[in-house]
């Protein structure tokens, strides 16, 4: 709003000029200010979500988000936003580092963590790799399923905002295609298959708003319609 007075003021100002070189250079410096300004609001940590990450040091893990929570279950339903891989922002090595800490938590050891799983609304996920020697866990952000294959797989997943329950599903491709970027701002691509596959599409999952449930009730719905078939 600011600006638009800024460009009124101006274009009264110096009214005799012609037109495109006056506005020109306004032109681009606001097109640079406006990037600047949306760029910092959606790629970035908001300010509620750094005062989070930072509020204790980076081996801390962080309370995980429970759906038998209603507020955490609103926030666990919500879409979290794409992050810019900056290698020299420290709050994002902070951040990562207390989601491994609580992928990795006695009271919370799990196989995969998204950032909303512990209140940040960021496509970042925690994968363990058991596709790879030593199973080493990975961390991945803007990570994004390309292809699924029409191959399924059944397997039983739990997860770390649902208390007390773990289901077998069967809707999960068998091989996916990826793409992310790392934490030194590299966009990589890559295929997985099975178990390590399955950990993915459920991490991803979470970055739409997306539990396993959601699929799991699918599935019911569809075996009933079905049955009413046959
Ligand atoms: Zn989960």
């Amino acid at each position: 709003m600011v600006i638009s007075e800024l460009v009124l003021l101006n274009l009264k100002k110096r009214i005799t000029l012609p037109l495109f070189s006056r506005m020109k250079p306004l032109f681009y410096l606001i097109t640079a200010l406006l990037l600047t300004v949306s760029c910092s609001s959606s790629r970035s940590f908001s300010e509620a979500e750094t005062k989070l990450i930072m509020s204790a040091d980076s081996l801390t893990p962080m309370r995980v988000y429970k759906i038998t929570n209603r507020e955490d279950s609103l926030l666990l339903r919500t879409p979290s936003g794409t992050i810019k891989a900056d290698p020299n922002n420290p709050a994002i090595k902070h951040f990562v580092s207390r989601l491994f800490a609580t992928v990795r938590d006695s009271i919370s050891m799990g196989v995969g963590i998204a950032a909303p799983q512990v209140g940040v609304l960021k496509n970042i996920i925690w994968v363990q790799r058991f596709d790879k020697e030593n199973m080493p866990f990975e961390v991945y952000l803007n990570p994004k399923i390309t292809k699924y294959s029409k191959k399924k797989q059944s397997v039983r997943e739990g997860c770390l905002s649902i208390p007390n329950r773990s289901d077998v599903l069967n809707c999960r491709s068998n091989r996916i295609e990826i793409e992310y970027d790392t934490m030194e701002n590299e966009h990589k691509k890559e295929t997985v298959e099975a178990f390590t596959a399955v950990i993915f599409q459920h991490e991803i999952d979470h970055l739409s708003g997306i539990l396993y449930l959601d699929h799991l009730k699918k599935e019911m719905e569809d075996a009933k319609t079905k049955t009413t078939n046959d």
